[in-house]
């Protein structure tokens, strides 16, 4: 009578015979050909886990021999799952490098792998069966000895060796998955700070065109400055992923990361301060929004404002209590003039101004197709400037003003809307009172960003 095992271990060695068949056709037809599979030890052979990184695998097999110009065959690629796991074939023509040649590309791929001692690839070829290259592969889970000599003395039990496979093959996905989203949410949050410099013409604002109500800096100042964030972006994203203490503790790690941002601005811009308010709204954001991904909660707007609120509790007295009047930024010395104005009082809010204007406007207009539209889109961003300055007690306003002209500026804001005549009339106005609302400015930014990750995450 069979036992369990036994029928297990005919069901793999069937399957074996099947994928043999199948590399034996291609033989047939005059190719050579490649199979992935993965070192499972035990039953059963594949699951959702062990699936995903099998994929993955392929992904990175795929470009690995693209990249040393190995002549596959993809359109004839077979992928299964049978008894003794997953598996895949490609047929690959050997006319251009040696078949020896192309074993020892598979080799290399295996070795830089992180996970490559789980991964086995091997070449068929047409003429000499199975091309081996005599070395044997280290054991996955002592890593002392050979693969084939831990089994055969059954060193280690299968119930210890999947676990520590499944639990090594969880975090590498998991790990690169928040590579992939730290690249993506990072290259929206630089999309979207060009897209608000690049708006023109913008009422007291730097632009492509002028440098409105600034005369320490251009177009260029803020091209200079945007080339030199992404890798802070990337810290900010690092940290979200990695926090795990309270929330209302984050601030002080994120301003560090500001800091070091801030400085690369000011040496790249030769000491113009064109982008100090975008690091501070987009490192809390950026941080947020990695730390949801990390807690596996979704990027709501509800997430996000309530997390933003727990970083930012407090943060106007805070702050304002601890520069005790010596060295404020503007947005302070406003913030002690006027009450709710200024960057903080919104990030402590969680951003009440956008979340009212420009994300739900951008949320019926701005869809993907617009962007191909230069004339659409500008007009879109402008409008959603104008929503914001129509509302915002702006600081950077208030600072070179007063509470007068901000409501000027603030009502003009409303009439250019959709009124192309008012708007020349509000950048006029702004040149001559020498004011820029760049607290404004900084916020049709984080909309962008906002609307960005919510489409396109
Ligand atoms: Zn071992």
């Amino acid at each position: 009578m069979q036992t369990n095992l036994s029928k297990e271990l005919i069901l793999i060695l069937d399957a074996k015979e099947k994928r043999t068949a199948l590399k034996i056709d291609f033989a047939g037809k005059g190719l050579n050909s490649l199979t992935l599979t993965l070192n499972i030890p035990g039953i059963p052979k594949t699951n959702e886990l062990i699936s995903n990184f099998f994929k993955d695998s392929i992904n990175e097999l795929k470009k690995h021999l693209i990249a040393n110009r190995v002549k596959v065959l993809f359109n004839s690629e077979i992928i299964t799952s049978d008894n003794a796991g997953d598996f895949y074939l490609v047929p690959f023509e050997d006319n251009n490098i040696d078949i020896k040649e192309i074993k020892t590309i598979t080799e290399n791929f295996e070795k830089e792998h992180l996970l490559g001692r789980l991964i086995d690839i091997d070449i068929f070829c047409r003429t000499a069966g199975h091309i081996s290259s005599g070395t044997e592969k280290l054991c996955y889970f002592c890593g002392e000895h050979s693969a084939i000599s831990c089994m055969r003395n059954r060193r280690h039990s299968y119930l210890e060796m999947r676990v520590k496979i499944f639990s090594d093959i969880e975090k590498y996905l998991e790990q690169k998955k928040a590579g992939e989203f730290a690249r993506k949410i990072s290259a929206l949050a630089l999309r979207s700070i060009l897209y608000e410099v690049s708006l023109s013409p913008k009422p007291g604002l730097v632009d492509f065109s002028s440098s409105g109500a600034h005369n320490d800096m251009n177009y260029y100042s803020f091209l200079n400055s945007s080339s030199v964030l992404p890798d802070y972006f990337k810290a900010f994203c690092l940290l979200g992923f990695q926090f795990s203490d309270n929330l209302g503790k984050a601030l002080p790690h994120i301003r560090k990361i500001g800091l070091e941002a801030e400085e690369a601005m000011l040496i790249s811009t030769q000491g113009a301060n064109t982008q100090k308010g975008v690091i501070f709204l987009f490192g809390v954001s950026l941080f947020t929004y990695s730390y949801l991904f990390a807690n596996k909660k979704p990027l709501s707007e509800n997430n996000f404002r309530n997390t933003i609120k727990k970083i930012c509790k407090n943060i106007v007295e805070n702050e304002l209590s601890a520069s005790k009047n010596t060295n404020n930024t503007h947005g302070e010395k406003v913030f002690i003039k006027f009450g709710n104005a200024g960057i903080r009082y919104e990030a402590e809010n969680a951003f009440p101004v956008i979340f009212e204007t420009a994300i739900p406007f951008f949320s019926s207009k701005l869809k993907i197709n617009s962007y191909k539209n230069q004339e659409e889109i500008t007009e879109h961003l402008k409008t959603a400037l104008l929503k914001i300055m129509s509302v915002n007690n702006d600081s950077n306003i208030l600072y070179r003003s007063n509470l007068k002209t901000l409501e000027e500026v603030k009502k003009l804001a409303q009439e250019s809307i959709n009124n192309h005549r008012i708007y020349e009339k509000l950048c006029k106005y702004c040149l001559k009172h020498n004011i820029s609302p760049g607290g404004s400015a900084d916020l049709l930014a984080l909309s962008l960003f906002i609307h960005f990750v919510s489409n396109e995450l």
